[in-house]
């Protein structure tokens, strides 16, 4: 049972020294109490107190680990049904299923092609946790051939999906300390591969026809000795899977013990469009591990792309370095464009700049992290700040010409920039997708 706001006041030293981020220790327990804030927020809780607060600090929705290592991944321990009130923390795993029904080579071509899937997006690496390896042929020996097989070849931690508890044991046993995530299909056959679990030091994903059913089903699992669970709720159509995730998420935050776990969700959708489409809906809500046939590269961007724009913070703007970037073997010549120190900005100008082939300075202004127009209504992005970049990255030493090329949607800002600076301005393209043709066919120093 969760403990009010004043119970946990009580436990607190009430020193009020605002070490936690609040302003006083009532304002801290009574964000605890609602689940937005842990207790090793608080430095100077005693180890009685933390005794005490055990229940009240331990997350609604448990933290599962899945792989080890390099591969590990975590899910689960989210406090937030919507992200703005806070943020989501541990982003959706992403698994991609391989039949173990496939021959040796076609599922050993599957699988390193999985391990493949990762892009390259505003600065930051994105691609597939997970490998789904699914005991279609129903026979435990393809299963265990099909696991190691794949584990070698994508080099990524595993999900052992079967509807047999004694397939599940041979595979995992094969596995051994690569820590799979067990799904067992038969909800008949959970408390069995809750043993096997056990055993094995792996989480499991138990499968129940709805949130109903799952709840009776969870004290069984942890019944067990198995606390690392995975909820799936049996639906497999897009809205029904929505309505349960949806569902179980509000329960498990309203600190329902029974369903307090990540979940598990699957495309089935025999489209690929819509199977991109089924993964990102819920990759954002709510799934901790989305399992998908998609291993197109076109389908698993987006799906990729969305759990990065989720997971983010979205009182934190992505944000690059504000300074002087230089893309390519830029010299005295050189144009020099100016644009925001937004991460998507950035990267979207430096993306057009390195495939227009034509060297060029980058110079990202300190909007803290906004984009372009957005910071010139902020006044962030004016002909004083920008003036100040240009002087503190030392431009005018770097470059021969007097030339510098602000974004076309800031065109206003040319006559400022021109005065503030004494650098003479060339309007550059609205759109970062014109900067190449600019720098090819406008730009002159
Ligand atoms: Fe109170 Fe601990 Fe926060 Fe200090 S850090 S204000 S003692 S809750």
């Amino acid at each position: 049972m969760a403990l009010t706001g004043l119970e946990i006041y009580k436990q607190l030293p009430k020193t009020n020294c605002k070490d936690c981020g609040f302003p006083t220790c009532l304002a801290f327990a009574m964000k605890m109490a609602a689940g937005q804030v842990s207790l090793d927020k608080c430095p100077h809780v005693t180890d009685e107190a933390k005794a005490a607060l055990e229940s009240a600090s331990r997350p609604p929705i448990q933290l599962v680990v899945i792989g080890s290592g390099d591969n590990e991944v975590k899910v689960g321990n989210e406090t937030q049904l919507y992200r703005h009130e806070e943020k989501f923390y541990r982003p959706a795993a992403v698994a991609v299923r391989v039949s173990d029904a496939l021959d040796e080579d076609a599922l050993a071509e599957r699988a390193e092609k999985i391990g493949c899937l990762g892009f390259e997006r505003v600065g930051t690496t994105i691609r597939v946790n997970l490998v789904a390896i699914d005991n279609e042929s129903g026979s435990a020996d393809p299963f265990e051939k099909a696991a190691r097989l794949a584990a070698e070849k994508s080099n990524l931690a595993c999900v052992l999906m079967s509807a047999s508890a004694a397939n599940l044991a041979k595979a995992a046993a094969a596995l051994s300390g690569q820590r799979p995530l067990l799904y067992i299909s038969d909800p008949a056959e959970a408390e069995a591969a809750a043993k096997v679990a056990k055993d094995n030091h792996c989480p499991l994903a138990v499968r129940a026809d709805g949130p109903d059913a799952l709840a009776e089903l969870t004290p069984k699992i942890t019944g067990a000795g198995v606390e690392e669970i995975v909820l799936d709720p049996g639906t497999r159509d897009l809205k029904a899977t929505l309505e349960a995730l949806s569902a179980i998420r509000r329960l498990s935050l309203k600190s329902f013990r029974p369903l307090g776990y990540p979940i598990i969700a699957f495309t089935s959708n025999s489209d690929p469009t819509v199977q991109a489409i089924e993964a990102s809906t819920y990759v954002a809500k709510y799934a901790g591990v989305v399992v998908t046939d998609a291993v197109e590269p076109w389908q698993m961007l987006p799906i990729l792309t969305t759990r990065q724009d989720i997971y983010i913070d979205p009182q934190k703007p992505v944000a690059v370095e504000p300074k002087l970037y230089e893309v390519g073997e830029v010299g005295p010549e050189s144009p020099l464009l100016v644009t925001t120190n937004f991460s998507l900005s950035y990267y979207s100008v430096e993306g057009e700049v390195e495939a227009s082939r034509v060297p060029a300075y980058i110079l990202a202004v300190d909007t803290e992290g906004t984009s372009v127009l957005t910071a010139w209504a902020s006044d962030k992005f004016n002909a004083e700040t920008i003036t100040q970049a240009m002087k503190k990255s030392a431009i005018e030493e770097k470059v021969s010409h007097r030339q510098v090329v602000i974004p076309g949607f800031v065109a206003v800002l040319s006559a400022g920039v021109e005065d503030e600076s004494g650098w003479s301005v060339q309007v550059g393209p609205k759109e970062a997708s014109g900067i190449s043709n600019f720098l090819k066919n406008q730009w002159k120093a």
